[in-house]
């Protein structure tokens, strides 16, 4: 349910979580009990920052529409023979 926001003219600014199509256009202060009006604010979609929104949304896009590349991702070993000292260690099959 979304929050709406109310002014009272002597407290302060308070918000009621109502459903859509009953919110009133104006709420008893829970202070004073006087009806306070409604404050009319940008609509509060998402609290996520800039960064983390377009991970969110890059990652249900790629569900539906996946990106299309030309050619695999990262290096193929060329020749097979790695040249990494430590795979040396590692246990060869008999
Ligand atoms: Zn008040």
């Amino acid at each position: 349910m979304p929050l709406y926001a109310y002014r009272c003219t002597d407290c302060s600014v308070f918000e009621v979580q109502s459903p859509m199509g009953s919110v009133r256009d104006a709420e008893p202060c829970p202070d004073c009990g006087a009806p306070a009006p409604r404050r009319f604010t940008a609509p509060n979609l998402s609290r996520a920052s800039s960064s983390a929104y377009k991970l969110i949304e890059s990652t249900a896009r790629s569900a539906s529409v996946p990106a299309v590349v030309s050619s695999p991702g990262g290096r193929l070993p060329s020749s097979g023979i790695t040249r990494n000292p430590l795979h040396r260690k590692l246990p060869r099959p008999d």
